[in-house]
Formats: structure tokens, sequence, C-alpha cells
């Protein structure tokens, strides 16, 4: 097994400074791009890019080594007769796009309407950020986090709406900043009965 199977497997290899050890394959792989680029992988204020740019990438999909539907594995049943819809609004997160590996950097909106349990309300951000640190669609984003909570929670509803911007539009490609994407997923009471889904859509701002 090598030291990035391991990796993979959520045990990360660390140095004696504590720092997680970047094989020399990901490095070599790194130290091509950057030759590929046109740039000298040997030059001074490269020689230790590879290594950085190797602990950035584990960071950057550390979903990888996560469970995000752990994170709605506690929930509480006492919510005084509260029916009502739960909504977290504007959560920021960053993500990369799997065709480009580039940054995806968005908010989103996160509602559900409980039946009988409720979680602690950073639980949604952290299922959001479970899937959004690996390489992703925003669509697939977008359907993975609402289809998580229904499993786990089973509420009557899920509402999911993700505005995002995709670096490889901004920056390359047709080099068009400032245009968002919007994507949204409604399960439930939100997909089925108008009146939830006008009421979820206005308090998320639409
Ligand atoms: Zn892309």
């Amino acid at each position: 097994m090598s030291e990035f199977d391991h990796a993979v497997d959520g045990d990360l290899v660390r140095g004696p400074d504590g720092r997680v050890m970047v094989p020399d394959d990901v490095q070599e792989a790194i130290r091509t791009l950057i030759r590929w680029t046109g740039d000298d992988p040997d030059r001074e204020g490269l020689l230790d890019t590879p290594k950085r740019v190797g602990r950035a990438w584990k960071e950057y999909c550390q979903g990888y080594l996560d469970d995000p539907g752990v994170h709605l594995s506690r929930t509480f049943e006492e919510v005084g007769g509260y029916h009502e819809l739960v909504i977290l609004k504007d959560i920021p997160f960053q993500s990369h796009c799997e065709h480009h590996m580039a940054p995806i950097i968005g908010r989103a909106h996160i509602a559900y309407m409980p039946t009988d349990r409720v979680v602690g309300i950073s639980k949604l951000a952290r299922v959001l950020h479970g899937y959004a640190r690996r390489l992703q669609v925003q669509e697939r984003l977008t359907a993975e986090v609402a289809q998580c909570i229904q499993d786990k929670l089973a509420p009557s509803g899920v509402a999911v709406v993700i505005e995002a911007s995709h670096s490889c539009m901004t920056a390359r490609g047709v080099r068009t900043p400032g245009v968002q994407m919007m994507t949204s997923r409604l399960l439930g009471c939100f997909l089925d009965d108008q009146r939830s889904r006008e009421e979820v859509m206005s308090l998320m701002g639409y």
C-alpha cells in the first residue's frame, strides 16, 4: 500500500514535523504540471511548491475523509411542538469543479420541514462542506446535500439552493467574471405543495 492509498483511507501520514506527507509520485506529478505550464520546477521559488500544492489539495478534498451523514446522527426530539420550517441561509462554501479542478465559490441555503426531530443548525453546514470538499459539479452537490438530509432526518420536505461562481468560467474559457450559477433541489412538501415552496423560496430571498 502506498502512502497515498493510506491517506485516502482517512489515515493521513504525517512527518516528524506533524505535517501531512506528500508522496513522491504526487510531487512529481505537480513538477510535471509546472514544467508543462512553461516554468522550471527546479528554480528556488518553486522548489517546495509540489509539497504545498499536495497538502493544499488534501485539504480542498477533505470531504473524501468524511461521511457527511454522520453529522446528522445526533438529533433532538424535544422540539416543543415546532413543526415549521428550519432554514440556514447564506452558508459560504468552497468546492472544486471536477472538470477543471478549479475553485467553485458560493453560498448555500438549506431548509427542511421537521417531522419529529431536528439537528443542531451547524450540522447542516457540516453536511454541505462534507460534500463540497470534493471534486464536484454544482448540480450533484445540491442533490447530495438534499438527499443526505432527507435520508437521515426523514423530514416532510428539504430545499437546497446553491449560488456559486465557477473559476473555470470566470478566470478561463469565456472569462465572464460575476456570473453566478444557481441550482436547487426540492424534495417532499417543497416539491409538492406550492404554498410551502413559495414560503421557503421567499425566506431564502428569492
Ligand atoms: Zn469546470
